[in-house]
């Protein structure tokens, strides 16, 4: 874990961030207050403490990335979190947007395929103070035990959208899942509505790390 320490410089970098995002679009003032609280530099190895509060993806490891700033308050926004709701997050990944969920009182369910990242967000998720239950395993088949979910949140881009996963949203929950392959995706928004009646919404153009299945590396 990096050395947790929050300077002013980084509190003014972080500030001049979210009014970035604020001039961008994003108006969701729950969602940008959020963001200002946690500090994204902790989710970056040290060597990266100058670009974590520029609005762009970032390698972590595995071969991953911490989703660029945008993205997180697009889809974080998209998803209309209440306080108390149950929420499935797939991809941990660094634990940044784990933490922003966590931070907006969602009761949240996570999940990680990469060891290595299952193992460092941990420790670090926990010494912000909050307490996502994680898993390490295959987001394709979401976590029936805990299911249904409010809201379900993909964090990496689908081929399609998994069945499994859209089994367990909530009669009037939502699902946000980028959807495509190759090095755009779809922002999809999915709302049961009714048992198989499923609202269907676009939002646009994001670039995001592939979903992969349990036996791609
Ligand atoms: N939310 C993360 C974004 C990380 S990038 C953050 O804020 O840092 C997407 C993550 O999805 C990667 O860590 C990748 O390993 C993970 N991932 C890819 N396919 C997956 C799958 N089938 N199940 C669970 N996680 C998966």
């Amino acid at each position: 874990m990096t050395n947790l320490i929050d300077t002013y410089r980084h509190k003014g970098l972080r500030k001049r961030l979210i009014d970035e995002l604020r001039e961008m679009g994003v108006k969701d003032e729950k969602v940008l207050g959020a963001m200002l609280k946690i500090p994204r530099h902790y989710f970056l190895s040290s060597a990266f403490l100058e670009f974590a509060y520029e609005n762009k993806a970032f390698s972590i490891a595995a071969g991953q990335t911490i989703s660029q700033p945008m993205t997180v308050a697009r889809q974080t926004e998209l998803l209309e979190l209440k306080a108390g709701e149950k929420v499935l997050e797939i991809g941990t990944g660094s634990g940044y947007q784990t933490c922003v969920l966590c931070e907006l009182g969602a009761r949240v369910y996570t999940i990680e395929r990469q060891k290595e990242l299952y193992d460092t967000a941990g420790p670090l998720i926990q010494a912000l103070g909050y307490r996502p239950q994680r898993f390490f395993g295959d987001g394709y088949k979401g976590k029936s035990p805990f299911a249904p979910f409010d809201k379900i949140l993909v964090t990496c881009g689908a081929p399609f959208v998994p069945e499994d996963l859209l089994a367990q949203l909530k009669i009037g929950g939502k699902m946000i899942i980028p959807v495509g392959e190759g090095n755009t995706q779809k922002m999809i928004e999915l709302v049961r509505v009714q048992d198989k009646d499923i609202l269907t919404r676009e939002h646009g153009d994001f670039a995001f790390v592939p979903m992969l299945n349990d036996k791609a590396r």
